[in-house]
C-alpha cells in the first residue's frame, strides 16, 4: 500500500493544509478550526470489503503491542497512519459493548432500540476514545524532539479524568481546569489520583475554556481539548465499530447527547469515511440530544441553524453537557445538515425518570445518556422515529460516575423534581420476620 497520510486541514473556504506536529488547534490563516484530512486515494487502494476483512480480523487480537487491545488503534490506518508502535499510549479502550435494550425499547414502543455502552471503557467515559490518540500523538512529537512540557485541558469532569490517565500511562505531565464545585466527586478524584495538576476555578465550563485557551497559546502546553481535532480521529471509530457490530448493517438512527459538539461531530465524519470507503453503503439519520438547561445548539435548531447564539448555560443534572458555547458548533451543524439530522431536548424531570426506567431495565445510566434516552422517547412519541426502526443510543458514560444525582432521586432530594420510582434502602431491626414483612410487601407495590 502506498504510504498512507494524514494532516491538519483548514474547514474553512481557505482548505489549507498543517502538519500533525504543528502545534495549531485553529487555522492560521483564517483562525477556522481544523480537521484531520485522511488520503482517501491511498486509503482506497483497498476495496471496502478488504477493510472490513482487515478490522475484523483484528477485535481484540493479542495483548502485546497493547494497542492491539485498542478498538481505536485497531483502525488505526484511518486515525493517525504515522505515529510509531513505541509511541501509542492505549489503555484498552474502545470496542465498546453494543447491547439491546428491548425492555426499555418497550417503554418506548421501539422494536429496535440499543445502546452503545462507550462509558464502559477505562476511565468510565468515551474520552479515553480521542484521548489515546491525542496523547500518542504528544508522545510522539516528544520523541521527536518538540519541546512540550504538559498537556492541558478545560474540562466538565470526563475531559480531565481521560487526559490524567493517559498522561500518567505515558509520563506526561497533566494541567486540568475545573469549575468549582460543578463536576461529582468521582470524577473529581480521578485527575487527582493520577498525578494531575488540578486546579478547581471560581468560574463555570466556559470560563475554564476560555482560560486554557489562553494558556495552551504558549507552545510548550499543548490543548487537550476536542477543538483539537486529534480527539475527533479516535471518536469517529464509535461510528465504524457500531457497524462493524452489526456485521456492517447501518442502523436508521444514532441518538447523541452534545455539549461541546465534539462526538456528534466526529461520529458524523466516522459515517463519512465508512461510507465513502465502501465499508458501508449508507448511512444513519442523527440525532444530538441537548439538556434543556445547555441548549444553544436545540435554539438553534428551530431557526434551521440559520443563527447560533451561545447562552449561558443553567444547572443541569447532565453536568458534563453544561456548556453554553460549544467550540465544535459549526463541524455538528455541517454533520447534522450532511446526515439529514435532528436537535433534540430534554427537561431535568425528563431526564431523571429516563436515567431511572433505563436503570429498572438494567443499565446504570449517566444523566447525559439519559437525555439522549428522553430525546429518543420523545421522537418515538412524535411518530419521528418509527418503531420497526434501528436505533442506537450512545451512552457515554458510566452511571457509577454520578450516584450523587442518583441517590438524591431515590431519596426524592432533587429540588423541583417528584420521583416517580424512588427506591430507597428500608431501615429495619435485624430480625426475619422484619425481613419477610419487607419482602411480601415489596411484592405487592411490584
Ligand atoms: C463530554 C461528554 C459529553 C458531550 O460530548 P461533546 O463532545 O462535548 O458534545 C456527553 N456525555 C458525557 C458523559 C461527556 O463526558
Ligand atoms: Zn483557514
Amino acid at each position: 500500500m502506498a504510504r498512507l497520510n494524514a494532516a491538519f486541514r483548514c474547514i474553512n473556504e481557505c482548505g489549507e493544509h498543517y502538519a500533525l506536529d504543528d502545534v495549531i488547534y485553529t487555522c492560521p490563516q483564517c483562525g477556522g478550526l481544523l480537521e484531520v484530512w485522511h488520503d482517501l486515494d491511498a486509503l482506497q487502494q483497498k476495496s471496502g470489503a478488504e477493510w472490513r476483512t482487515c478490522f475484523d480480523q483484528r477485535v481484540r487480537m493479542r495483548a502485546q503491542p497493547t494497542w492491539g487491545l485498542s478498538g481505536i488503534w485497531s483502525k488505526r490506518e484511518w486515525v493517525l497512519p504515522e505515529v510509531n508502535d513505541e509511541n501509542i499510549v492505549s489503555l484498552a479502550e474502545g470496542f465498546a459493548p453494543l447491547l439491546p435494550a428491548g425492555q426499555l425499547g418497550a417503554t418506548f414502543q421501539l422494536d429496535n432500540l440499543w445502546l452503545k455502552l462507550c462509558g464502559t471503557s477505562h476511565s468510565g467515559s468515551f474520552k479515553d476514545l480521542g484521548m489515546t490518540v491525542l496523547v500518542s500523538q504528544v508522545k510522539q512529537m516528544i520523541a521527536d524532539g518538540k519541546n512540550i512540557r504538559a498537556i492541558a485541558c478545560a474540562s466538565t469532569g470526563d475531559t480531565s479524568a481521560a487526559l490524567a490517565a493517559y498522561c500518567a500511562a505515558a509520563g506526561i505531565p497533566a494541567v486540568v481546569l475545573l469549575p468549582e464545585n460543578k463536576i461529582s466527586t468521582a470524577q473529581l478524584i480521578q485527575p487527582i489520583a493520577h498525578g494531575a495538576l488540578t486546579l478547581a476555578l471560581q468560574t463555570d465550563f466556559d470560563g475554564c475554556m476560555r482560560l486554557v485557551q489562553e494558556l495552551t497559546k504558549r507552545p510548550e502546553i499543548y490543548l487537550a481539548n476536542s477543538m483539537n481535532s486529534l480527539r475527533i480521529e479516535g471518536q469517529k471509530t464509535i461510528a465504524v465499530e457500531l457497524c462493524q457490530q452489526f456485521e456492517w448493517q447501518v442502523p436508521d438512527w444514532v441518538v447523541i447527547p452534545g455539549g461541546n459538539l465534539g462526538n456528534i461531530s466526529a461520529i458524523g465524519k466516522g459515517f463519512e469515511m465508512a461510507h465513502q470507503l465502501g465499508l458501508i453503503s449508507r448511512t444513519p439519520r442523527l440525532v444530538c440530544a441537548q439538556a434543556e438547561h445547555a441548549n444553544p445548539l436545540y435554539l438553534s435548531y428551530q431557526n434551521g441553524f440559520r443563527l447560533f447564539e451561545a447562552q449561558q448555560a443553567k444547572p443541569t443534572l447532565a453536568s458534563a453537557i453544561r456548556i453554553g458555547n460549544p467550540v465544535s458548533v459549526h463541524k455538528a451543524i455541517r454533520a447534522l445538515r450532511q446526515f439529514d439530522g435532528i436537535v433534540e431536548q430534554a427537561s431535568e424531570v425528563e431526564l431523571v425518570e429516563a436515567a431511572s426506567q433505563a436503570d429498572r431495565a438494567g443499565f446504570f445510566c449517566c444523566p447525559q445518556t439519559a437525555v439522549a434516552l428522553a430525546a429518543t422517547h420523545k421522537l418515538a412519541a412524535r411518530g419521528t422515529i418509527q418503531k420497526h426502526e434501528r436505533v442506537v443510543v450512545i451512552s457515554t458514560a458510566h452511571g457509577l460516575k454520578f450516584t450523587d444525582f442518583k441517590q438524591a432521586y431515590h431519596e426524592n432530594h432533587l429540588s423541583g423534581i417528584q420521583s416517580q420510582q424512588a427506591n430507597p434502602p428500608l431501615s429495619l431491626p435485624a430480625r426475619i420476620e422484619d425481613v419477610l414483612a419487607a419482602i411480601d410487601k415489596h411484592a405487592e407495590s411490584r
